[in-house]
């Protein structure tokens, strides 16, 4: 299946300033000394810049190599390397230089481990919980292939928010995730909700790949009805040659559109826009939701 590329030429709302700065160089000297991968980097995140400027970052764990083959991400696939245990212990590092309220952990996905990760996940999320207290302990994590004890190991490690990107509408899945499952993916935002009320549930999806409107809307109220907490929508841009192209630049009252949309059908939290993703001024949103929270008291 393909679909009809745009020009690459980005429209004027895409044209993203660089933010190169002292601290933006100071979170790259921090991140390369600790030799941490980020998902900004690997995925060539046009955020990178300015989040490093605002000295925040998306660290990927379980190494920088990826078991799956999804058409869109430019993170590199292959056979991964072992599990680097002291990831964890460099994460906590990189939190107290960088001086991060809210930590987002994400990894590539690795289906070649029995547990897909998850011990690592949940040793890395216990360790910051019980060196920071105070700081809010935010997961996006693959599907484990839906393995419940792999999603249990993570949720009963403390993340505040566990996060896992449904990225696109149904009918797409082969194109765009050919080894994800849409179904197992709502399952798994459903499981969490039901068994760990207290942990918020965040969800992303990516537009500009072919989908259509009323798609959007069925993906929001699947989302909803797993008990979704957090939307957050963003534009794809196609992060190489060798990644599927993009089949729509979506203007940005569009993306407003969607964010009201997605309110309406009982979100606690949107965020839509062009540069929106899944980790993007994650902070902010949390801060929103508790004041919503405090407001609805
Ligand atoms: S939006 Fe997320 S992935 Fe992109 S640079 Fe910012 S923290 Fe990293």
């Amino acid at each position: 299946m393909s679909l009809n590329a745009v020009s690459t030429r980005l429209p004027h709302w895409l044209i993203k300033k660089i933010y190169r700065n002292e601290a933006s160089l100071e979170t790259k000297e921090i991140l390369k000394s600790l030799k941490l991968n980020t998902v900004c980097e690997s995925a060539r995140c046009p955020n990178m810049w300015e989040c490093f400027s605002k000295r925040r970052a998306t660290f990927m764990i379980l190494g920088d190599i990826c078991s799956r083959d999804c058409s869109f991400c430019s993170v590199k696939k292959g056979v991964p390397r072992d599990v680097d245990e002291s990831e964890s212990a460099g994460i906590a590092e990189a939190v107290g230089r960088m001086n991060l309220k809210h930590v987002v952990i994400t990894s590539v996905t690795r289906d070649d481990l029995e547990d897909g990760g998850s011990s690592h996940f949940a040793r890395t999320v216990s360790m910051l919980k019980k060196r920071y207290p105070e700081v809010l302990v935010e997961v996006l994590t693959p599907d484990f292939q839906g393995k419940v004890d792999c999603i249990k190991r993570v949720a009963e490690s403390g993340p505040d928010i566990f996060n896992h990107n449904i990225e696109t509408v149904k009918r797409l899945y082969e194109y765009v995730r050919p080894r994800a499952d849409y179904y197992r993916s709502l399952d798994f935002l459903g499981f969490i909700k039901t068994n760990y009320s207290g942990i918020y549930t965040k969800s992303g999806l990516m537009v500009g790949l072919g989908e259509t409107g009323r798609e959007l809307e069925s993906v929001f109220d699947d989302l909803r009805s797993a008990g979704c907490d957090i939307l957050t929508v963003g534009q794809y841009l196609s992060p190489s040659k060798n990644n599927i192209p993009v089949a729509e630049y979506v203007h940005p009252d569009v993306f407003k559109d969607l964010e009201n949309i997605a309110f309406a059908k009982g979100f606690l939290y949107v965020m839509s826009g062009p540069f929106v993703r899944s980790s993007y001024n994650a902070d902010q949103v949390f801060d929103k939701i508790k004041n919503k929270d405090k407001t609805e008291v």
